[in-house]
């Protein structure tokens, strides 16, 4: 039996583990429940799937909260020191599953405390992973991979020392065929779209510009401790094929499966062990053929500036990542355009000075000055 929290309960992947620990009673018990501000949907799911405790993460919104907890037998907590105190209670297992870099704080306190991570928030790994690395090193705490590529490679990485190559595959998102003009007028109810996944907005946004597979770059990079000029990306369409790893003697070792993130969230619930999931079956016959591209960097400039913030280390990837996150978030209100999201990012990386960041206290202050940039240039963008 492990012990479970979910951070971001209310976000897709927290509907998608709490789903799988629902159908394994006798492998799962809730510890703790998470969300930003659906305080009304987490108490339902802290009811339904009989967790001890629920925080939500608006502090404003811990009446109500309680209200609708009471009789339950479910203690309601709010704000962010709770939140980040309950992620180090003692559990098997925390699932890191809040989006952007709000996850930093209780996804590092979990790792401090020596818990294993298994995670989604990529996020938090981009603004912060040298600390968040060496504090998993220092506690002995394990980090596993839930975004799908990465536990692709995770399943197919032998060895580090014995790698010749690391490649991460990409959907292209719903705008892979656009030109250019065509994509300055798409909408964020198209962006949000995914042909072949089903997620939350940010991160279907962030599939649309290619700007996931750039950050994602930068995960593995922290993730597997393997060099940048190590990394690469190919577009496949179908998302049938994750991740591949090559190998120094040609071979090339690849995971497959259905584009159904249970796949991986199961994977990492489950690890070292396996267990079934009630997913529709990969059928090859069915799925008739794979494709394979490079990526469209001019089209998708997003992706360059992921690749250049990683090369570049330092303060860079976190202000990308903080740039990006107010970038997506004015698109998604309809005040920028598709194509001033790249066009924000880097604007905001042109105007801040490039800096190491080794301590929490740096990285909070490139996080903040990257989003205060990036918020006057979406306001000028927005004012055209
Ligand atoms: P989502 O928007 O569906 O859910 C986000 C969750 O975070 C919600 O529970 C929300 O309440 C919580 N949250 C938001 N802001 C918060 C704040 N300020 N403080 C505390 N909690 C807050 O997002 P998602 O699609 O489930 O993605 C979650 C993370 O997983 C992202 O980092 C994303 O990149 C990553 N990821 C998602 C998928 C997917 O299929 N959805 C796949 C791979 C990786
Ligand atoms: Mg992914």
């Amino acid at each position: 039996m492990k012990t479970v929290t979910v951070l971001g309960a209310t976000g897709s992947i927290g509907a998608s583990t709490l789903d799988l620990v629902a159908r394994n009673p006798d492998r799962f018990r809730l510890h703790a429940v998470t969300a930003g501000r659906d305080w009304e949907r987490l108490a339902e799911l802290a009811r339904t799937h009989g967790a001890r405790v629920a925080v939500i993460a608006e502090e404003s919104h811990y009446e109500r909260l309680a209200e609708a907890l009471s009789g339950s037998g479910v203690e309601a907590r709010a704000g962010a020191a709770a939140l980040a105190q309950t992620a180090a209670e003692p559990v098997d297992l925390v699932v890191a599953a809040i989006v952007g870099a709000a996850g930093l704080a209780p996804t590092l306190a979990a790792l401090e405390a020596g818990t294993t991570v298994a995670l989604a928030n990529k996020e938090a790994l981009i603004c912060a992973g040298e600390l968040m690395t060496a504090a998993a090193a220092r506690s002995g705490a394990r980090i596993l991979p839930i975004d799908s590529e990465h536990n692709a490679i995770f399943q197919v990485l032998e060895d580090v020392e014995r790698i010749a190559r690391i490649v991460l595959t990409a959907s292209g998102g719903p705008f892979r065929t656009l030109s250019l003009n065509e994509m300055a007028r798409v909408t964020p109810e198209q962006a949000v779209r995914h042909p072949n996944w089903s997620m939350g907005a940010k991160i279907s946004v962030d599939s649309a510009t290619l700007m996931n597979k750039g950050l994602e770059l930068i995960e593995a990079h922290h993730l597997f401790g393997v060099a940048p000029d190590r990394l690469g990306v190919l577009v496949h369409p179908q998302s049938l094929v994750h991740g591949l790893v090559e190998y120094v003697d040609g071979s090339v070792l690849a995971q497959m499966g259905p584009a159904d993130m249970r796949v991986p969230i199961a994977h990492a619930l489950a690890w070292p062990e396996r267990m079934p999931t009630p997913v529709d079956r990969l059928c090859l016959a069915t799925a008739g053929r794979l494709d394979f591209e490079e990526p469209d960097r001019t089209r998708f400039p997003a992706l360059a500036l992921a690749e250049a913030a990683l090369a570049a280390g330092g303060c860079r990837p976190c202000a990308l990542s903080a740039a990006n996150e107010v970038a997506v978030g004015a698109f998604l209100e309809g005040r920028i355009g598709f194509l001033d999201i790249a066009a924000v990012v880097e604007e905001t990386l042109a105007a801040l000075p490039p800096a190491p960041v080794s301590t929490l206290q740096e990285v909070a202050e490139v996080d903040a000055a990257a989003r205060a940039a990036a918020r006057s240039f979406v306001a000028h963008r927005a004012r055209r």
